[in-house]
This record gives structure tokens, sequence and C-alpha cells, in this order.
């Protein structure tokens, strides 16, 4: 039997938790809490979330759902705050000593190369003293800080850091890390290492067939690095709105690399990874499934997609 993790974003809907530099903690929390909720399913864990979505749930609600599952581990996930500016780092914060908080506390140092505040005991904090399996809160960066906020804002930041937490769990149950599609630190590494190469032997697919809610369809995107890209265009044949604003450099269109653009869905601004090949903006499917637009899934070469507003 696989072990349950609990995995905790901190606050939510009412509760915005710290806010600064334009972000919101509980906004945070969530996306990493996703994030390292999924990681963790494709190791082979059993996840339960206490939120998937911005939603206020009191600290007994979120101690009872650990509690009443029997999870194995229980994973908080918060971004610090502090009324000095200079405040910043990542810190993991425990009910007492123990070796998990240690390997999670080294490995997030490794993979985010933020300050390392340590491991705190804090026995005052209610999920940490109302969960009855080890766990632990992690504070990942401080969102008062300018540097910590900007790197808060990066999906690839918040890649690194479910993959590092992911690592630590493996390690902690004793089972093998395979580890996440490139992050922040290798794709800073093949760039200077691979970027000639790659371009000659990387496998790229041009045509990506599509299970459109149940219906075979063969689109113009890409597949390159174990990444399928597709068109804005397609997102837009999908019925989203997809958007991005030349003037005011919220897509740069200078390089072939990835980068965080904003997207307006309904209005409303979010942010996706966006990559330039050809002069062809591409989006990633994955971000857009993120944002709540459809369900996702890829098999045998084939991506499934169950679009909420055409069914
Ligand atoms: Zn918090």
């Amino acid at each position: 039997m696989g072990k349950l993790i609990c995995v905790d974003a901190g606050h939510g809907g009412t509760d915005s938790g710290a806010v600064g530099n334009g972000i919101k903690e509980k906004d945070i929390a969530l996306k990493a809490a996703l994030k390292l909720g999924e990681l963790l399913k494709k190791q082979g864990f059993n996840v339960i979330f206490t939120r998937a979505a911005d939603k206020f749930i009191n600290l007994g609600e979120r101690c009872r759902i650990a509690n009443s599952n029997a999870a194995d581990l229980f994973i908080s996930v918060h971004i610090n705050s502090a009324s000095s500016v200079q405040a910043r780092g990542t810190e993991t914060l425990c009910y007492s000593q123990n070796s998990f908080a240690e390997i999670v506390q080294k490995n997030l140092i490794e993979r985010l190369k933020t300050k390392d505040r340590g491991v705190k005991e804090r026995k005052d904090l209610y999920v940490l003293n109302g969960t009855k399996m080890l766990a632990v809160l992690l504070e990942i960066a401080f969102i008062s800080n300018p540097q910590d906020a900007s790197l808060l804002k990066k999906d690839l930041f918040l890649d690194d850091f479910a993959n590092a937490v992911v690592k630590s769990v493996c390690k902690h149950f004793g089972v093998g890390f395979v580890g996440d599609e490139k992050s922040q630190e290798s794709v800073k590494k093949d760039d200077v290492k691979q970027e000639s190469a790659k371009k000659e032997t990387v496998e790229v697919k041009k045509n990506i067939d599509v299970l459109l809610n149940g219906k075979k369809e063969t689109v113009s995107g890409y597949f390159a690095d174990g990444k399928n890209l597709f068109t804005a265009d397609f997102i837009r044949e999908l019925g989203f709105k997809v958007g991005y604003d030349k003037n005011t450099k919220v897509v740069t269109l200078d390089n072939d690399d990835v980068r965080d653009i904003k997207i307006i869905v309904d209005g409303k601004e979010k942010e996706a990874a966006s990559v330039l090949r050809n002069g062809f903006n591409y989006v990633l499917l994955r971000d857009l499934e993120k944002l709540g637009l459809f369900d996702l899934d890829y098999k045998d070469g084939v991506v499934y997609i169950n679009s909420k507003k055409m069914s």
C-alpha cells in the first residue's frame, strides 16, 4: 500500500495570508501545493489536499482531514513575511526536530538556492501539534522580500520546490526518486552545456494527436523535450480567449526559450509558460489545465482533452 501524504496549502478564501510585491500567500501556497501533490502522485504516493481551490478552511479542519484519513505525512505549504524587507530565505518548521525536516530543508536549499534559515521547532503551531502524524510546515520564501517574491512568481521556481520536497519524501520512505521534467535548475545547466547540441538531437514532432472530448484530431503543435506545446490559435479554437500584449512586454519575442507569460482568462490575468519557436508563441497545455480550463491526460502518445467549455 502506498503511503498517504496530506498536502496542506496554507490560508485561502477570505484569509489571504501574507500579501506583498503584488502577490498573495494563499495563491502561491495553493499553486505550490498543487504542484507538490501532482508530483507526489506521479511518484506513486496517495495524496489528499486540505484544499485544492481558493477556499477558507480553518486549522482544526485541516488537522481533522489529515487525522481522519490516517495520513502518513502532513506537509503544510506557506510563504513567509517579515516587517523588514531584508528578511529572506527558506525554513522548515516542525513540532520537534526530526530527520525528515532536516532532509527537506537541505534539499530545498540545494535546489532553490535560497538563504538557509534552518529547521525550527514550533510547538505553538496548530497544524503541527494538532496532527497525529509526522508534520512539517514549509516556508518557501519571503513575500516581503523583492528578490524572494520575484522567485515566487515563477512557475519554474515552484516546480523546483515540488521536486525538492518529493525527493525528500521519497528518501524518507525509502522510495527511488524519479524526478519531474526540467525545471529551473536543469534548464540553466542545459542552456550552457547543450544549447547547440540540443537543436540537432532533440526529437521534435510538429503535429500532435489529440482526443478532444473523445474525438480524434491532429492539431498543429510542437512536441519537444518531452513537452507538448500547442499554438495559441488552437487554444482559441477550444473556445478560450488567450491574449498577450506585446506593448507591455508580457511576451518577449527574441529567443527560443520558455518564459512566464500572462494569459487573460475571462478577463482575469493568469500566469503560464510560453515558448517561441519559428515565430509562433506556443503555450504549455499543462499550464492551461492548471488554470482549470480543462482536464488533461496523456497516454500512449495521445493527449486527451476534456474541455469544460465544449462539453
Ligand atoms: Zn502562512
